[in-house]
């Protein structure tokens, strides 16, 4: 098989040099409001990775993008905060059979961090790619929450752009004494 990154030819879905290279995850924090919230990689840094969203190979590369950054995130907070966690996804519409926030969130259960699944669903079902911050906040998602109250959560999404999302999920999970330490994106655009 080949590389998904490079194409060259690999026994893994990326290759070694893209592991440690191209696919080397490097944090950096962005504040929306009160929320902070960290990435993994720069939109234009795996900006073909990502358009495969929608396509059969998709599901592959999500995975193995979140294997490299979120598995090995969760497992240093996991060492260094010993409290019962969970993990709330911004869910979406499911086009494709599969979720690909879950393909996330799953990588991050692990000891103590507990994955809340589609917990948080969005009942308008707008989609915001290409629209700007004003027709985002004039067309919010709508979140409910179903999940559990009085607990602390990491909340996650594929893409953060504006961050309009992730404050609204913030703003309905607060609404149900969920308190949000903080979010994790793969990649900040
Ligand atoms: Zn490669």
């Amino acid at each position: 098989m080949r590389c998904l990154s490079c194409h060259k030819l690999s026994w893994q879905t990326f290759c070694k040099l893209c592991q440690n290279k191209l696919l080397k995850p490097s944090i950096s924090k962005r504040k929306i409001g009160s929320l902070e919230v960290y990435s993994f990689f720069k939109y234009q840094n795996i900006e073909d990775l990502l358009l495969t969203k929608h396509t059969p190979q998709g599901y592959i590369v999500y995975r193995a993008l979140a294997k490299q950054s979120f598995r090995p995130f969760i497992k240093n907070f996991i060492k260094e905060d010993s409290r019962v966690v969970y993990i709330v996804g911004v869910d979406e519409n499911v086009k494709s059979g599969y979720s690909h926030v879950s393909l996330l969130t799953e990588q991050l259960s692990y000891k103590n961090s507990k994955v809340l699944y589609s917990k948080l669903m969005a009942t308008n079902l707008v989609n915001y790619a290409g629209k700007d911050l004003q027709f985002r906040l004039e067309n919010p998602r709508d979140f409910q929450y179903t999940g559990l109250e009085d607990i602390e959560v990491i909340l996650v999404d594929d893409i953060i752009t504006t961050g309009t999302t992730l404050q609204e999920a913030k703003r309905v999970l607060e609404k149900n004494r969920v308190k949000v330490l903080f979010a994790l994106t793969l990649a900040n655009t």
